[in-house]
């Protein structure tokens, strides 16, 4: 057997090496893969956590890449807002959001009770400060017929952080004209709480970490003290809050007696096709 040591500085990083390759080969990939509608995206379902119903559904994108199979967002969501293809990208996720969310409701002939189904659409902080963003948005909503009610609109916490009034006109005018905005990862930036007023934002989305640190029982007392705090904030302020991550019945109770409003999380389902949001939400409705 070779020594350990021999070929260590030969051998500079190798895992480095192919990660920069396919780094690469997804950068010169990604360009076309709208064209060639490698995109797809899934539903995650969006659950009130008083009452078990669903809700609505956050949309979350993937890219069936040709060689490498199923990309996660976190593998090619940095590529393009690098290479700006993150505006019309974003503008193809919001239009496909918004047609299924047409097509839930024309499936549970808009009688039910608790309204439409809601989608939530991410966006980046490119597509913010791209010009075009209020536009589109209105011409989707006016393509499909659906309200601007029905729509929310996530965006990080870390991306409105020391906002200026010129990134937060389009959201004002999306949030005069009823789109929600929700604040996405809440908790993990340093935001001043105060500053949340300025913001046009009417949900927040605790982030996962808050979740995860509900898993322990007792609860790590701190974070059930600043989950508490937040929640009467929010309240206070008029926003719902939502919480990520959600992966146990347990942790689904504790979050709902701290007084969350919504839930998302592998507990209630993992992200999946259109038509199984239909049926959970279905289910939900015929008891
Ligand atoms: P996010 O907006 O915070 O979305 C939630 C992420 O948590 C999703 O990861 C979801 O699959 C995952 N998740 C849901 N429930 C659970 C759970 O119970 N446990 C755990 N461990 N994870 C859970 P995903 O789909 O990989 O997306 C990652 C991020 O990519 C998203 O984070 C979002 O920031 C971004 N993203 C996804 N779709 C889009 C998009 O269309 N546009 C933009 N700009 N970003 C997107
Ligand atoms: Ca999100
Ligand atoms: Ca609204
Ligand atoms: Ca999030």
């Amino acid at each position: 057997a070779k020594s350990a040591g021999g070929n260590r500085f030969e051998l500079a990083d190798p895992e480095a090496d192919a990660r920069a390759i396919t780094r690469h080969g997804l950068t010169t990939a990604l360009p076309t893969a709208l064209e060639r509608g490698e995109f797809f995206i899934e539903y995650q379902p969006l659950v009130h956590l008083g009452d078990g119903s669903v809700r609505g559904a956050e949309a979350l994108v993937r890219w069936l890449h040709p060689q490498h199979g199923v990309l996660g967002p976190d593998r090619f969501i940095p590529l393009a807002e690098h290479t700006g293809l993150i505006v019309p990208l974003g503008r193809w996720v919001l239009e496909q959001s918004v047609r299924q969310a047409r097509e839930w409701r024309e499936l549970h002939g808009g009688a039910d009770a608790m309204g439409p189904l809601r989608i939530n659409v991410n966006l980046s902080p490119c597509q913010l400060t791209h010009p075009g963003l209020v536009q589109d948005t209105v011409d989707i909503l006016e393509r499909t017929g659906v309200e601007p009610d029905a729509l929310c609109l996530e965006v990080t916490e870390s991306a409105l952080i020391g906002a200026d009034d010129d990134l937060l006109k389009p959201l004002r005018r999306l949030a005069e004209m009823g789109v929600d905005i929700a604040l996405d990862d809440f908790g993990t930036g340093y935001s001043n709480l105060a500053n949340l007023r300025r913001l046009p934002v009417s949900i927040l989305k605790l982030d996962r970490s808050f979740t995860q640190s509900m898993q322990q029982f007792p609860a790590d007392p701190v974070d059930l003290k600043i989950v508490e705090g937040i929640v009467s904030l929010a309240h206070s302020l008029d926003l719902t809050v939502t919480v990520e991550g959600v992966e146990t019945g347990a942790q689904a109770e504790q979050l709902r007696i701290l007084g969350c409003d919504t839930a998302q999380g592998w507990y209630y389902a993992r992200p999946g096709p259109p038509e199984r949001l239909h049926e959970l939400a279905l289910v939900d409705a015929t008891g």
